[in-house]
């Protein structure tokens, strides 16, 4: 049978690389396609905590897939988030918690999308219309999953539905939900062994708007100022990511996981962020109290801005 690549986007996060491997057991379970699950980069630290603690291995890396390959996407639509060669795949399914804009196909498929706090929420959805029971490692990867996209259940984007399933795993998984997140969430904070240029890809995003590209990145941790001390740093970093791939504009959230705020350094053309955020940038930063989410609370408003 015909191997199915299941794959999240670039620069995996933690719900893209748990919806993955979810969604290959899952479907092995259901036995109608042959499935595998890949990784389109360099897992985190956050990530490798929590597929450790569960004695799960990571998927293999994808670079690049030929014309024609059958696929499965989750945790995001949009093919300049995917891999190489997603505009001639044969895309199977989409499980999906993203805003839809870059994304067409030339057959049928099935795509779930639901405006929840992660994939793995979704997926959960899935495991109980299929009626399959939960094991243990499977609940603690979608635990982690959604811990991961709400921080700790507490982003704007964390949903009634999000808070019931996570505690419903924990159970499941035999962890208590605060200490293990806050573990989880902590191992995702050490920055210490990174490059400017690595930390500024951990987490980061291409988005295009009225032709106008720009990219937001976000890193965790539990001192914004410990970040900032290398702030000239990154921002040469931030420079030479925007010349090589020309981006107008790009906006780093450094966000504070304890307090739920945010730190951003902004390049390019500020002035849009300034009129998106309400805010007067100074040496290129801003703090934003509140602000933690790049899905909700800030390429929205940067859209708005464009518009
Ligand atoms: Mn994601
Ligand atoms: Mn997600």
């Amino acid at each position: 049978m015909e191997e199915v690549k299941i794959f999240g986007h670039k620069n995996p996060d933690t719900d893209t690389i748990m919806s993955s491997l979810i969604l290959e057991g899952l479907e092995k379970t259901l036995g109608v396609y042959h499935t595998k699950a890949y990784k389109l980069g360099n897992i985190n630290k956050e990530t490798k905590y929590a597929l450790d603690y569960f004695g799960v291995k990571e998927p293999e890396l994808l670079e690049e897939i030929e014309e024609g390959t059958s696929v499965m996407m989750v945790d995001h639509n949009a093919f300049s988030q995917s891999v190489k060669g997603i505009e001639k795949a044969k895309i199977i399914r989409v499980v999906d918690h993203h805003k839809i804009s870059d994304f067409e196909t030339h057959e049928p498929l099935f795509y779930l999308a639901m405006p929840v706090g992660s994939t793995a929420t979704i997926l959960r959805e899935m495991f109980k219309v299929s009626g399959f029971q939960m094991d243990k490692i499977t609940a603690g990867l979608m635990l982690s999953a959604i811990i991961s996209d709400t921080l700790l259940l507490k982003s704007p984007t964390c949903t009634d539905k999000d808070k019931e399933v996570a505690n419903e795993l924990a159970e499941i998984a035999g962890v208590d939900l605060n200490t293990y997140g806050l573990a989880m969430l902590k191992a995702g904070t050490d920055l210490s062994d990174f490059t400017p240029d690595e930390l500024i890809n951990i987490d980061s995003k291409p988005f295009t708007t009225n032709g106008l590209k720009y990219q937001v990145a976000q890193v965790n941790t539990a001192s914004i100022e410990d970040v900032m001390k290398d702030k000239e740093k990154i921002e040469s970093a931030m420079n030479s990511f925007m010349q090589s791939n020309s981006i107008d504009l790009f906006v780093l959230m450094i966000t504070d996981i304890i307090e739920n705020n945010s730190q951003f350094i902004v390049l390019g053309k500020q002035e849009i962020a300034e009129k998106a955020f309400n805010i007067k940038l100074e040496n290129n930063t801003a703090f934003l109290k509140g602000v933690v989410s790049r899905k909700k609370q800030v390429v929205p408003n940067i859209d708005n801005a464009i518009v």
